[in-house]
């Protein structure tokens, strides 16, 4: 279609002004001229005349005939047109080319159809122009692929002339006819040949003229050659006829004009009812029938004019569905172009918000997004529909389609970033709010509900989510669900849940390892001062035999400690149970709450262990042994007592308090405790986040080299020996001061 592209709609519109335009266009439009050239203002013309927003309200009829029978006369009084007539003296030939022009006579007040369009096509015998029947050819063939009605004038005398120039355009007509719609259509158009027979006398009645007219169309048709299988085919088949007698306009110019006034009336609407009705006379039937109409849409008739005209005059074979695909491709295209203009102006303002958002990389849910959404779409689909569904059903369907998957591809994009907004907007908002739920909740130092806060929180986020989701719903287009983003909104929000969950069990840990500090640091130091009476508490023991306080501290340690840390389990699980914790959670948070105590406890005993402390213990200790009878009595040392005896007595008894304090260990078994064990293994469950914190204990990993024995180990060899030293200077300097006391006692 080499032409169409150039014939946009709205370029030459706009270039002339409308009254200039009215003034260019008094005679109408000189569609074809006489050089065979299209008229590119066509459209411009249509549009002038309020034809193009017709659709298929319009008709089109072509006049052909001899030259100068009267023609353009007849046209002029039955439609008000203006086309050029002869001078009555003047015998030259005025129509050039095709002339078109729009029925003046004010349309349905006088009966007549509405935008009934006229065509003057030059006349047909070449008296001036010598040629061959070339144009005429080419005009009847470009007639019947746009008109519905031909009319055909001649004289009443003519009539009959078989051999006239009336019968070889009338042949060229056939074969046209034959060319354009039998060929290999499936449906074959009718049109209407309606004779005008000018100058009718009278004396031969027009029922006689018809016939002798239908009997050498007949005869015509019979001579043509036609395509297989259509040898028998009748010429009504193809073409209704319809009669018409006007009198002499010279001579009889008053019967002349009442006989046009009256055919004027013929030209409205036939609404298929020709055949219902049987009580009009045959002369007074409407012309136009809803199956002579080409179906080209107004708006797109100039570029398929064009179009046809083109294939013509240049000899190519004249294929009018092609032509009408054709059309159909470039005015859809074209529609498709102009709805997308309203489309583009409500859209791309909300594309541009998306890109910029996503560019300061926080994106937004825009409100009203839905509403514009649907409204733009509704909108471009239904004006597309409007304006293209006239057009070839096929083109306009794969037109529509493609539209439509144009608009949706954009339409699906702002859907999905507004989802994804919501979906972003809606983890932090979440999150946030749990946050500030569970922070507000230890301010008042109530007891908050974890879970419960979380499970409100949620319920919130995933009908905000709904809503936000379900508010840019888009209705008729199938890619609007949002089940799957409301799946891994779910999905994301649970692993926050189990996040912030993560969170919350940290911080329970902490705070139930605090309590396992406190009280380990006050009942493991109560264990540890018992060390500094050497008496221990409990009645008073068999001299020379270690007290409980001594031989049990392990036990009691160990003990108190298991207990201590059963305890902070139980209150560990019941609140992490609270607020919907995993078993494995559980069991993870249990191990290292395990774990951490040994830690806090071993560094109790580091504590109390320390240079200073034990030296301390060790010293009150032996002055217990030392200085009190095994009444509990202080001694009130006289010189005879055995203070060397009593003094290497206590002072080995202390002594040997070093070893066992050195190494933990349970009486019964006197192996360290089962540590390991009661540790235990690392559940199947626990991360490399969960263990970073930990310190390693000897015993218990065993890859890090270190045995449990290592582990139990308080003081070392040389610790121990170093303290041994320094213990029995200290027991020394007692001694002394006891020595002294005893001679100091003797002298007073
Ligand atoms: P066209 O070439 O067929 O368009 O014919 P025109 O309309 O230009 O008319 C040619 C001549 O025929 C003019 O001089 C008209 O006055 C004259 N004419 C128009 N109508 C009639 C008619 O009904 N009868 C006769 N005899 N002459 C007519
Ligand atoms: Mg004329």
């Amino acid at each position: 279609h080499p032409s169409a592209p150039s014939l946009m709609m709205n370029s030459h519109f706009a270039s002339v002004g409308e009254d200039a335009s009215q003034e260019a266009y008094e005679h109408g439009i000189q569609v074809i001229d006489e050089d065979k050239v299209f008229n590119e203002s066509l459209y411009t013309y249509l549009n002038l005349e309020k034809i193009i927003p017709a659709g298929f309200n319009y008709h089109l009829i072509s006049v052909f005939g001899s030259q100068s029978t009267g023609k353009s006369t007849l046209l002029n009084y039955l439609f008000g047109t203006h086309f050029g007539v002869m001078a009555e003296q003047d015998r030259r030939q005025t129509t050039k080319g095709i002339w078109m022009s729009k029925n003046k006579r004010g349309g349905s007040g006088k009966g007549m159809a509405e935008n009934i369009l006229v065509m003057d096509v030059e006349g047909t015998d070449g008296r001036e122009r010598g040629e061959d029947q070339d144009f005429e050819r080419k005009s009847a063939l470009f007639a019947l692929a746009t008109s519905e009605v031909l009319i055909v004038n001649i004289w009443e005398h003519q009539v009959g002339l078989y051999q006239g120039a009336n019968m070889g355009l009338l042949k060229t007509v056939f074969e046209v006819n034959l060319q354009l719609f039998v060929k290999d259509s499936k449906t074959i158009p009718k049109s209407l040949l309606f004779f005008v027979i000018r100058d009718h006398l009278g004396t031969t009645p027009l029922r006689n003229l018809q016939n002798t007219i239908l009997q050498d169309l007949s005869r015509l048709w019979s001579s043509i050659s036609k395509p297989n299988g259509l040898d028998n085919s009748k010429i009504e088949d193809y073409f209704d006829f319809a009669f018409v007698a006007l009198p002499h306009k010279i001579l009889q110019p008053e019967r002349f004009e009442a006989e046009v006034e009256k055919l004027s009336t013929r030209f409205r609407e036939g609404y298929n009812d020709r055949k219902k009705s049987g009580l009009l006379d045959e002369a007074e039937l409407p012309v136009f029938l809803p199956q002579y109409h080409r179906r080209i849409p107004a708006d797109g008739f100039a570029v398929y004019a064009e179009g046809v005209w083109d294939q013509i005059v240049n000899n190519k074979d004249l294929d009018l569905p092609t032509q009408q695909e054709l059309l159909a491709q470039f005015r859809c295209d074209e529609i498709s172009r102009e709805v997308l203009v309203t489309f583009d102006e409500k859209i791309t303002p909300l594309e541009d918000k998306q890109a910029e958002d996503a560019k300061m990389g926080k994106p937004t849910v825009i409100p009203g997004l839905g509403t514009a959404m649907n409204a733009a779409r509704a909108n471009v689909m239904k004006d597309f529909e409007t304006n293209a569904s006239r057009y070839h059903k096929g083109v306009y369907t794969r037109k529509r389609a493609e539209l439509e998957s144009k608009v949706d591809s954009r339409l699906k994009a702002l859907f999905q970033k507004q989802l994804s907004a919501a979906h972003k907007s809606g983890v932090d908002n979440f999150s946030n709010a749990v946050i500030s739920a569970v922070k507000s909740g230890q301010k008042k130092g109530a007891t908050y509900d974890f879970a419960q806060i979380v499970e409100s929180e949620k319920k919130e986020a995933l009908a905000k989510f709904e809503s936000e989701a379900q508010a840019i719903m888009v209705e008729g287009a199938p890619w609007s669900n949002f089940k799957q983003e409301q799946k891994l909104f779910q999905k994301d929000l649970d692993e926050v849940s189990s996040r912030l969950r993560k969170e919350e069990m940290r911080r329970l840990a902490t705070r139930v390892e605090r309590w396992v500090r406190s009280r380990l640091d006050e009942s493991i130091g109560l264990e540890f001062n018992k060390i500094g009476t050497g008496r221990g508490g409990a009645g008073a023991p068999e001299h020379g035999e270690r007290p409980p306080s001594e031989k049990n501290l392990w036990d009691r340690v160990w003990t108190i400690f298991t207990e201590t840390v059963e305890d902070s389990e139980k209150r560990f699980t019941d609140r992490a149970q609270s607020f919907d914790a995993s078993p494995e959670e559980v069991e993870v948070g249990l191990w290292r709450l395990r774990r951490k105590s040994w830690g806090v406890l071993r560094a109790k005993i580091d504590e109390e262990v320390m240079e200073g402390n034990i030296l301390l213990k060790l010293r009150e200790n032996f002055e217990d042994k030392f200085r009190y009878d095994e009444h509990g009595v202080p001694r009130i040392w006289r010189p005879t007592d055995d203070i060397e005896g009593l003094y290497t007595k206590a002072r080995e008894s202390t002594i040997t308090l070093i070893p066992l304090l050195s190494r933990f260990r349970l009486v019964a078994t006197s192996a360290p405790p089962p540590l390991d064990a009661w540790i235990g293994n690392a559940p199947p469950s626990v991360t490399s986040a969960d263990e970073e914190d930990l310190a390693p204990i000897g015993g218990v990993d065993e890859d890090e080299g270190k045995s449990l024995e290592e582990e139990m180990t308080i003081l070392t060899d040389a610790k121990q020996a170093d303290l041994s030293v320094r213990f029995k200077k200290t027991a020394d300097g007692v001694y002394v001061e006891a020595k002294r006391s005893a001679i100091g006692g003797m002298t007073q």
